[in-house]
């Protein structure tokens, strides 16, 4: 699949559920309202969705959400989906989680065929975590981390970097992931959805905290890529890798190779844009494949060159109304 900017779209994001057993502050407000159950794609329909994908060409396929994991049955998927790897039709199978639940399902994934996952965690203060993510244990985090290490699964941890919360906290969280021979992604918020706070209060540049860390490490600018938006360097004194996602100070769209797919089967081509193409419709219509690949590729003709992320300092309206959690971060 290649879009109308040259770019080789390679690389499908599914959420697979909205829903989540964390309340981050900057991704959801504490009194969510979630899809009904029966809008959802069942786990045989997002199968069906992610394999007619990567008939068309996508070879690496990310599980989000939501939380992934707490999706019921989620394994199901995994198992599914592991079958193209074996094929070799797909390079990658992977996962992006809070790790809540990654103790019970690390050897698991590990089976199905994931080798490296992304988990998220903003602190190692277990008092911050629970005030980041309102409803999350740090311990049950760690255990997961230990449950991945156990099944050989390499861990890419990323950190949402924010004002007055983690802004202090970078070096240790740089020393705690390299110590364990992770690497380590910092993300600047992004305006998406309305949250209980406010976002511009949040707004952290990662310009500030590189400065800052110059003062303590040797950072060296590598030309490293994991196929995402991550710019990275090597930081001399651990070893390890670091990477940074800056959306709203830097524009990362030309070398897009991504859309991402809801769990109610909506295609979103851009992270920052409204624009969506319905996929549940022709998935439903017909048990043959026709009618979707001609309204996936229509999808793609229509992606667009770039995001407009901004937030608006007058409103304080998120540039983008609906939340990371149901496009899938
Ligand atoms: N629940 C899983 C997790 O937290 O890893 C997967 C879904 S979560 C929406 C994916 C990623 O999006 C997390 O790393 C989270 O920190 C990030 N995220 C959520 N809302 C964000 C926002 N407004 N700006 C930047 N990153 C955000
Ligand atoms: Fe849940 Fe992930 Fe959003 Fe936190 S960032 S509320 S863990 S979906």
């Amino acid at each position: 699949m290649v879009d109308p900017h040259g770019r080789h779209v390679t690389y499908l994001r599914v959420s697979v559920t909205d829903r989540c057993d964390f309340r981050c502050v900057y991704c959801m407000s504490e009194h969510m309202t979630f899809l009904p159950k029966k809008d959802l794609l069942s786990l045989e329909e997002l199968d069906r969705l992610c394999s007619a994908f990567v008939a068309r060409g996508v070879r690496k396929l990310r599980i989000t959400g939501g939380e992934p994991l707490v999706r019921k049955n989620i394994m199901w998927l995994f198992k599914a989906l592991g079958r193209h790897l074996g094929t070799g039709a797909l390079d990658e199978l992977t996962l992006t989680t809070n790790a809540s639940q990654l103790a019970r399902y690390a050897g698991d994934l590990a089976a199905c065929g994931v080798k490296r996952i992304n988990v998220s965690m903003d602190t190692l203060d277990p008092v911050k975590f629970k005030a980041i993510t309102r409803w999350g244990e740090l311990s049950q985090v760690m255990s997961g981390l230990d449950a991945a290490d156990k099944a050989g699964l390499e861990v890419k941890i990323n950190a949402v970097a924010l004002k007055g919360v983690n802004e202090h906290e970078v070096e240790d969280l740089v020393r705690f992931t390299h110590g364990r021979g992770y690497d380590l992604t910092l993300i600047e918020t992004m305006p998406l959805g309305d949250i209980d706070g406010d976002r511009t209060e949040q707004f952290l540049p990662l310009s500030i905290v590189r400065a800052r860390l110059l003062d303590k490490f040797t950072l060296v600018d590598i030309p490293y890529r994991t196929g995402g938006p991550a710019r990275y360097v090597e930081i001399k004194e651990t070893g390890g890798r670091l990477g940074f996602i800056t959306p709203m100070t830097h524009n990362f769209c030309e070398s897009c190779n991504r859309v991402r797919l809801t769990c109610t089967g909506t295609l979103y081509m851009c992270l920052g844009q409204e624009d969506a193409a319905d996929l549940r419709a022709p998935l439903r219509a017909s048990v043959d494949d026709a009618a979707l690949m001609t309204a996936i590729d229509e999808a793609i003709s229509r992606k667009p060159k770039g995001h407009d992320f901004i937030i608006d300092r007058r409103t304080k309206r998120p540039a983008v109304g609906r939340h990371m959690s149901v496009t899938g971060g």
